[in-house]
């Protein structure tokens, strides 16, 4: 399921995580539109502080095509500027998963302790 981001019908806003009143004209009328893909503009590694645990994770901040910042969770390392496509996980949170390209990090999802 794609990204169900809000839009101001007075401004035209885009707002995610829904609001009741649109943060730049304060109206409270929105339309909803879903978001299918964006680009990353950021990448931060998330690794466990357990010695037995060398995985690791990706959090994007990714921008939409009508300039939307959001935070996802990358199914792999990429480089910013790669597209992506947006989904809504069964927790709830925003996954992103990248389309083609080569893995800047190597391609070792499991990481390697340094
Ligand atoms: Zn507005």
């Amino acid at each position: 399921m794609s990204v169900a981001v809000q839009i101001c019908r007075s401004c035209r806003t885009q707002f995610f995580p829904p609001r009741l009143r649109c943060a730049c004209c304060q109206a409270c009328a929105f339309d909803e539109a879903l978001v299918r893909t964006a680009v990353i503009e950021d990448i931060t590694t998330i690794r466990t502080r357990r010695p037995d645990d060398a995985s690791r994770g990706y959090l994007a901040l990714v921008v939409t095509e009508r300039n939307l910042r959001l935070l996802a969770r990358l199914d792999r390392c990429c480089s910013p500027g790669a597209q992506v496509r947006l989904q809504v996980a069964a927790d709830g949170a925003i996954a992103a998963f990248a389309e083609g390209g080569a893995d800047p990090c190597g391609g070792d999802d499991g990481g390697s302790p340094a």
